[in-house]
Order: structure tokens, then sequence, then C-alpha cells
């Protein structure tokens, strides 16, 4: 099985957490291969999320021009074509790239969604963008979040909304009206939860968003009831196995509950979430999930159609990836 060439579906990807040391001396020569190792890519283990997310500083740092919101969605489609995406969601902040820059919010949404466009065409890899909120923001900036979603959805790549940062601290009662008015629009929605945050987070994620998708949800497998919603309810769960390990939401590949949560009913898709900080490309997750849990080629393909049933794209489209997920799983 050449796990290289396989169709893949990636839904949970930060665009400013991807940066190749190539892209990186691009936008700014005087980092050295040195620097980049130390402050861009994280160690194998982060004692924790907040330690992981310090990472993330350096990158978004870097992305405060055009340019370099062009090199980094240009940098993750070259990435994206060596690994066999079929289909994609991109997601980003775009607040944080208008934070040190003159840019404003709509003109980082409008680059990168332009860039997108003309990255999907020239590769023929589907892609969809995701609008990020951030667990830290006031309802204001959050609200300002969801509208740039919401006037840029329709006429390109822009889909849907979620929320990142760290759980711990920053419940969701201030994201609220961001997510109803997402959804209002609609517009899809995901909420990171049950990542560094236990499984009463992710029910606080279906109660008060709405949503029908997790950013990770690992720690969903704790309870045994919510385990049986996600399944009823057919919730999505984007899982990350290698930034769930680094970001110590799990103990170990090993260790991992994807199987568990498989074995509950709840569907799943495999992710990188942060390509660069953690050192990992999608083909090398597939790697570690067949030599350390033994997928199979049938695993790989439900996960996949899994993950397409969740995506936020029109069913046309939906339609066009199925057939070449079908036909290329099928062939193996
Ligand atoms: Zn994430």
């Amino acid at each position: 099985m050449d796990l290289t060439t396989l169709p893949k579906v990636e839904l949970h990807s930060h665009l400013d957490c991807c940066l190749s040391y190539g892209a990186v001396r691009r936008i700014d020569p005087r980092i050295t291969r040195e620097r980049y190792a130390r402050d861009f890519v994280g160690p194998e283990r982060c004692p924790s999320l907040a330690d992981f997310l310090g990472y993330t500083m350096n990158y978004r740092a870097l992305l405060q021009s055009e340019r370099a919101l062009r090199i980094a969605v240009q940098d993750v489609f070259e990435q994206m074509s060596r690994d066999g995406v079929a289909y994609v969601e991109l997601r980003f902040a775009p607040l944080v790239h208008a934070a040190d820059s003159s840019m404003s919010g709509d003109e980082v949404v409008a680059y990168v969604a332009e860039e997108t466009a003309a990255q999907a065409a020239a590769t023929g890899i589907d892609a969809r963008l995701i609008l990020c909120t951030l667990r830290d923001y006031d309802t204001e900036r959050s609200l300002e979040t969801a509208r740039l979603a919401v006037r840029h959805a329709g006429s390109g790549p822009v889909a849907g909304l979620d929320i990142a940062g760290d759980e711990i601290g920053f419940p969701l009662d201030g994201h609220v009206p961001a997510f109803a008015l997402a959804r209002e629009a609609g517009l899809g929605v995901t909420v990171h939860a049950g990542e560094s945050g236990g499984p009463e987070n992710v029910r606080e994620a279906l109660d008060k968003t709405g949503t029908r998708r997790i950013g990770h949800g690992v720690h969903s497998v704790e309870d045994r009831e919510l385990l049986a919603r996600l399944a009823e309810e057919r919730v999505h769960l984007e899982i990350c196995p290698a930034s769930n390990v680094q970001t110590s939401a799990v103990p170990s590949l090993e260790e991992h509950p994807v199987g568990r949560l498989r074995e509950a009913g709840v569907p799943v898709g495999i992710s990188t979430d942060a390509r660069a900080v953690t050192n990992v490309r999608l083909t090398r997750e597939y790697e570690r999930l067949r030599d350390v849990l033994g997928w199979t080629q049938a695993d790989f393909a439900q996960m996949n159609l899994d993950a397409l049933e969740a995506a936020f794209a029109p069913e046309d489209v939906k339609r066009r990836v199925r057939d070449v997920l079908v036909h290329a799983y099928a062939e193996v």
C-alpha cells in the first residue's frame, strides 16, 4: 500500500503552523536553519498545549504582509501535493495577521482566499478555508471574525468558522453569538475542544455552538454517554495523532484513543494540525497508524469517506472527491 499517493481528505490544518524552512527563509532571509529548528519546530513532546502554542507566535510574527501570506499558502499546497491530498480545509485566525501589519481583516482574508483559489486550481486540490476566532478573544472580536467569514463566504473558498487556542480557563459563552451568526449565514462550524480539556468541553461545544464537528475531542473517550451521543448524532472528530502526542493531550500514539473512538462508532478523520511545529507530513501520520496501530487500506478508506461527509463543501464537490477516493482505494 503506497500511502504517499493515496488520495486524502484533511479537515484540520492551521495555515500559520505549516511554514517550511524554505518558506520562512523566503519571508525573512535572516532566519538561519538553526534558528528555524529552535524557534519554529517544537520538541516531540511539549509539557502542555500552552507551551506548544508558544511556537505558533513565531509564525504569526512573520505572517504580517500580503507577500508572506501568499508564500504560506503556496508552501502548504506544495506540501499537500506531495502528500496526495485531494481535499483540504485550511484554517487561520485573520485578526492575528492584521495585528501588527497595515492589513485589515478583510484584506487578510481576501489575500489568503485569492491565493488558495489560485493554488487549488494549479494543483487540483479542492480547498476550503475556515476562519478561526480564539478562546481568549472577547465577544466583539469573536463576532468580528464571524462577520469576516460571512462577508467572504459565497464568492470564494471561505466556508466555516472555528475557535482555537487553549480551552483551559476560556469557556465558550462569550463566543456563542459568533457561532450563531455563522450558522445563521449557512457556514460550517467546528470547535477545538476535548484536547487539553475533558469531555465536558466537548459537550459544551455541542450544546452552545451547535457544532457537528470537533477539533481533536480525544478526551471524549473518557465519557461513555458522550461517546454514544457522538456516534448517534454522527459528530465528526478531527483527529491529529502526532499533534495530540506533542501537546500531551495523549501520552503516546500507542495509547491514542482513536481506535476506541472508532469502535464506539464515532466518525473520525486524520489531519496534521500543525505540520511545521510538529514536523509531520500527512503521509507520515498514515504510516504511523499503519505501523503502530495496524490500520489497513479499509480503515483509511472509511476514515477518508467519513471526513468527506463532514466537510464544509457543497454536494457536487463531495461527490467528485468521493469518486476519486472510492476509485483509488478500490485499486490498492
Ligand atoms: Zn488545531
